[in-house]
């Protein structure tokens, strides 16, 4: 007799990373290329001798640093093996089965199956033709048994990113029962000024009684720790509370703790190398715009081909060139930005890649 397990779970897609190659350069998922700082990985051998102690399990050292450098209350802060655990502890927390997420589409890949993995049900928001969130739509989408709404700015994978008014336009539509996540992966990559910063967002709607507003930030991309899983949501205590509830005990390990610490105090000098991703994301878009490519303005350190019918060949022409993209089937290709070299290899490989 097989055991029996959820039926609806054999409908479920399975996360995809993107594909590791030996000998091929890696531009599928969003990492940077360069490795942690001596700093950093000095702070990680340290913490690699006292791993016969349970971690800390509130990460108080990595929450007391943020709540300091973002200028809120530490009570206002919660830590999660990377910010995709903590999108499944918001919609855990938010959502019983009858209860609806309400989320872009096409954007991160684990909102579909996080919602389905809780339970829950969903809808998707298609983007605009611009491949942008569509704000009205995503408004109107918003029912009485909406729970809560991922709003992904930068969006993965499209790179595009919502204005101060775009984002208050969903958040002064949306009933203030209901959470608005904005997911911030990328907030480090942003160079427009017209894109708000989601903390100081937040803390001025909080202000103005509006405590449904909550953000999602992660020290796997701008910060280089994509291998130890951590990220952090900011949010009212109200939120903050119940997420803890449904907390798995000492899911943050002991490494990725002190790795975090080490990453706040070396900022400065993380954050600009993500100048330099962010000088490369326009030489790299303006090249491949030159070669006829469509690419929307991206605002992460990635850019977007929305190569329809023809992605999975892009992927296959990229690959046969020794370098690895995210291929969405049908949809389109996202291209992390490397190093220089890194990203002159993939555009040599797009220049070659028959019109
Ligand atoms: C990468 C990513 C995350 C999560 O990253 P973690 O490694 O789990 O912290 C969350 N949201 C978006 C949109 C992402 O692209």
């Amino acid at each position: 007799m097989s055991v029996r397990t959820r039926a609806d779970l054999a409908a479920l897609p399975g996360y995809v990373p993107g594909r590791t190659v030996p000998g091929a350069v890696k531009l599928a998922s969003n990492e940077v290329s360069l490795g942690p700082l001596p700093s950093v990985v000095a702070a990680i051998a340290e913490a690699a001798g006292q791993v016969n102690r349970y971690p800390d399990s509130g990460a108080t050292a990595v929450v007391a640093e943020l709540a300091a450098r973002l200028g809120v209350r530490e009570s206002q802060v919660s830590v999660g093996c990377g910010s995709v655990t903590l999108c499944q502890q918001l919609v855990q927390a938010t959502c019983g089965e009858s209860d609806v997420v309400v989320f872009p589409w096409r954007s991160f890949e684990a909102y579909p199956i996080i919602t389905q993995v809780v339970g829950a049900q969903q809808v998707r928001v298609p983007l605009t033709a611009g491949h942008e969130l569509d704000v009205e739509a995503i408004v109107a989408a918003v029912t009485p048994r909406t729970r809560l709404v991922f709003v992904c700015t930068p969006n993965n994978p499209t790179g595009t990113a919502l204005t101060a008014e775009q984002l208050d336009r969903v958040v002064s539509a949306v009933p203030s029962d209901v959470l608005v996540v904005i997911d911030e992966a990328y907030r480090e990559f942003v160079d427009d000024p017209a894109i708000p910063d989601g903390v100081e967002y937040a803390k001025a709607s909080w202000a103005h009684g509006r405590d449904n507003v909550a953000v999602l930030r992660t020290f796997s991309k701008a910060y280089g720790l994509a291998g130890l899983r951590v990220g952090y949501l900011v949010a009212s205590e109200e939120v903050t509370e119940v997420v803890r509830k449904v907390f798995v005990p000492f899911g943050v390990n002991a490494v990725a703790q002190a790795a975090a610490v080490a990453s706040l105090r070396a900022q400065d000098e993380l954050l600009e190398r993500c100048r330099e991703i962010v000088a490369e994301r326009t030489r790299v878009r303006e090249a491949l715009l030159g070669m006829g490519f469509d690419v929307p303005p991206s605002q992460a350190n990635f850019v977007w081909l929305p190569l329809g019918e023809r992605t999975a060949e892009f992927n296959e022409h990229c690959m046969a060139h020794k370098v690895v993209v995210r291929a969405f089937a049908g949809d389109g290709a996202r291209v992390t930005i490397g190093t220089a070299a890194e990203n002159d290899q993939f555009l040599a490989a797009a220049a070659d890649f028959p019109s």
